[in-house]
């Protein structure tokens, strides 16, 4: 509990220097080199959830029922977290735009139907937001079929369209066709012998046609790329850049630790939500951590 404390009197005081600093100087962001080099980062864990299914048989690694989220959501409100999106970490990177006093920001992969089944009513009932990255191939495939199984269904565009609209959650890019256990790329891993201009090639028009299905869906470009498998490259991150992202979502646990530099929105750390714990164990385990 102390490291939670702690965490909580940090980012509150990180809110109250960016008030200041924005009630003294206008276009504080000319300052950024003065502020940064003053202010503590903001320390937030990042939640990685999968799939939100009722049926507790099928409760594994990377899918847990509703009442687990619903647990979750009640010891976030009952401590007083603020739920945040992408666009208000951006908002704060770059703009000094002030986070909540005890941020905290619900990632969810692979953009499950039964997200908007299981995580979506509860969400509105906490008014939390959310981040859901989705695979573009999987929405395009079911918005055509149309079939709504809790199991293994994605989100339909009509879904995102009504998720959106909410003002709850955010949407952004997990690829449109590299989330293939078998056959295809395995995210952004490069193939057998691949030359670098090739595989850029190929990341960028697999990547880049989720961008423009948001783009004709919403008129909107998502921000931020959801690594599938939480595979990285050096070469890959070149074309993400390319292609106008402005932050990237890895899975390798951690805090985020978010200051005024533009690079800590590069591989930010999420940590996986698996059933059998809770939000208040992961979030403790990965404070305490950084503590030691
Ligand atoms: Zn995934």
């Amino acid at each position: 509990m102390k490291s939670i404390l702690r965490g909580a009197v940090i980012a509150a005081a990180a809110a109250v220097v960016v008030f200041l600093f924005h009630g003294a100087v206008p276009g504080a962001r000319q300052a950024g080199s003065l502020w940064a080099y003053e202010e503590e980062p903001v320390e937030m864990v990042v939640l990685m959830y999968h799939s939100i299914d009722s049926h507790e048989n099928r409760s594994d690694r990377y899918t847990i029922t509703p009442q687990a989220l619903r647990r979750d959501l009640e010891y976030l409100q009952k401590e007083g977290y603020g739920t945040v999106v992408m666009a208000d970490v951006i908002g704060y990177v770059m703009d000094g735009t002030p986070l909540p006093p005890k941020p905290v920001m619900l990632t969810f992969d692979d953009g499950f139907y039964n997200n908007y089944l299981n995580a979506f009513p509860l969400l509105q009932e906490f008014e939390m937001r959310a981040v859901v990255s989705i695979i573009g191939e999987e929405s395009d495939r079911f918005s055509l079929v149309d079939e709504n199984s809790e199991k293994y269904a994605s989100l339909t565009w009509h879904q995102i369209q009504e998720m959106q609209n909410s003002g709850l959650v955010e949407f952004q890019n997990h690829s449109y066709g590299l989330h293939r256990m078998n056959g295809g790329r395995h995210g952004l891993a490069k193939k057998w012998g691949e030359g670098k201009t090739q595989y850029q090639r190929s990341i960028k028009a697999d990547v880049g046609k989720l961008q423009d299905r948001f783009h004709e869906m919403f008129d909107i470009r998502p921000t931020t790329f959801t690594y599938p498998y939480g595979v990285v490259t050096r070469d890959g991150d070149e074309v993400l850049r390319e292609l106008g992202f402005q932050a990237t979502l890895d899975s390798r646990g951690g805090v985020f630790e978010v200051t005024h530099e533009e690079s800590c929105l590069w591989r930010i750390p999420r940590n996986n939500r698996p059933a059998g714990t809770c939000a208040q164990e992961i979030i403790e385990k990965v404070m305490a951590a950084r503590l030691r």
